[in-house]
């Protein structure tokens, strides 16, 4: 099949990511790809500024990571996790304990970033019902976040910028409070606490979780906000006898500064999220961890048990590239690279402020953010960055780097570049208004 019958048969049935079928933006077919280059079908070579959505934070085909696949493969690749165990769950183990906060002590393996919040949800509705408190099913959140694309993850995403619009009668109702105005390194602003104080002390008979993203609030709005606010609701939640649940299924491994943004405000959640990044972007994994106290409350109930068990769980495929790409992680420099590409992105972005139409420009570790005065035009911006050799996605008013860690500094130069030029060409008829 040559590649414009590739394209035809993708766009005649093919669904991509929130993207219509009568009238599909245009997709790049991709042959393959190695450390931060995507090679297109015709040759054509992209620097990478996505991390295939926060994943591939060691590049791709990656030759330990690629061994650990096929060692694995040549061994099992599944065996079901009902009775049975192997080496590769536990290795997996082993490594996650020596990274997560202490108090995650009990690991529940799930498919996907969007599981994981529903187990985590599942866990803190179990755990209160085993504690004999049944009035504590509801969770509350802050506005700009995002959780997944899964029915209850859905009930506690954004309202505006997520699918509340469409789902919202068929939606649980939770509890959203405004997200903390005090951005990363600024001065705390004491009233940003204000807004979860009221809401648990009015409603926390009725919540069973607050649930949030540590310091980085990605796909809701790519937000930094400051670590003061994640240690204050941390003390409020155990003042209100709320469980805090923390998604760093975007922030985890490294991507911050930290191995987690928890770290950044030195708190102990109750219950974690953690995803993306965790296989190096080689396969779909995510972990739901918790501490022996709340699993244990939880398997005493009327159950005896967690109530959730995927077909795929702890897929030895998944769990070996994941204990891979965690060694590989401790093994490299990765928090030196995190700062070098930190102060890069300050340095070579900053020139953006003065642009026509640019409202923000933000970095946090290896995450560095344009944000416009209105929503760009995607199939325009992209086929701009790929003419200019990169590739970036913007949504919204969002255009946004998270480029794998071992980026070179030159490499980074031509994203940065390529981002500043096209948002500096952009006439602003063509912003899609
Ligand atoms: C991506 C993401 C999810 C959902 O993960 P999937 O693997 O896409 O289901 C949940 N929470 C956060 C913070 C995310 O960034």
């Amino acid at each position: 099949m040559n590649t414009t019958e590739q394209l035809a048969v993708d766009r005649e049935h093919l669904w991509h990511p929130y993207t219509s079928t009568i009238n599909p933006l245009p997709v790049y077919p991709v042959a393959s790809a190695h450390g931060v280059t995507l090679v297109l079908e015709d040759g054509t070579e992209l620097i990478d500024g996505m991390s295939s959505w926060w994943a591939v934070v060691h590049g791709y085909n990656h030759p330990v990571l690629n061994q650990a696949l096929t060692t694995q493969a040549a061994a099992m690749s599944h065996v079901m996790f009902g009775g049975l165990t192997h080496r590769p769950a536990v290795e997996l183990a082993e490594q996650l304990l020596s990274i997560l906060p202490t108090t995650m002590q009990k690991l529940f393996y799930c498919d996907s970033g969007s599981v994981a919040v529903e187990v985590a949800m599942k866990m803190a509705i179990q755990y209160w019902q085993a504690v004999g408190n049944t009035d504590k099913y509801q969770f509350a959140t802050i506005r700009s976040g995002y959780h997944g694309d899964t029915w209850n993850a859905m009930s506690v995403c954004d309202p505006v910028t997520g699918m509340h619009g469409i789902f919202a009668k068929a939606l649980p109702i939770q509890h959203f409070i405004p997200a903390p105005t005090t951005p990363f390194a600024g001065e705390w602003n004491s009233s940003d606490i204000e807004p979860l104080r009221n809401l648990l002390e009015t409603y926390h008979q009725t919540i069973a979780a607050f649930i949030l993203e540590p310091i980085v609030q990605g796909a809701g709005g790519m937000r930094f906000y400051a670590p003061e606010y994640l240690r204050q609701a941390s003390e409020l939640c155990k003042e209100y006898n709320v469980l805090l649940i923390v998604d760093e299924i975007a922030t985890g491994f490294g991507r911050t500064g930290k191995w987690f943004a928890v770290e950044h405000a030195a708190i102990q959640p109750d219950i974690m999220c953690v995803g993306k990044a965790l296989t190096g972007g080689y396969l779909s994994m995510a972990v739901t961890a918790t501490s022996t106290a709340i699993a244990n409350q939880i398997c005493s109930g009327e159950a005896s048990c967690f109530m959730h068990g995927p077909t795929f769980m702890a897929n030895p495929l998944t769990c070996a590239v994941a204990t891979a790409s965690i060694k590989l992680l401790k093994s490299s420099d990765w928090q030196a690279n995190v700062k070098r590409i930190e102060s890069q992105l300050q340095q070579q972005l900053a020139p953006a402020r003065a642009i026509e139409g640019v409202v923000d420009v933000r970095v946090l570790g290896a995450i560095g953010v344009i944000e416009v005065d209105r929503p760009v035009d995607m199939a325009f911006m992209q086929r701009r960055f790929v003419e200019e050799g990169v590739w970036v996605r913007p949504f919204g008013k969002l255009i946004y780097l998270m480029p794998p860690f071992i980026i070179t500094e030159a490499e980074l130069t031509t994203l940065t570049s390529a981002l500043l030029c096209v948002i500096q060409s952009i006439d602003k008829k063509e912003y899609n208004v």
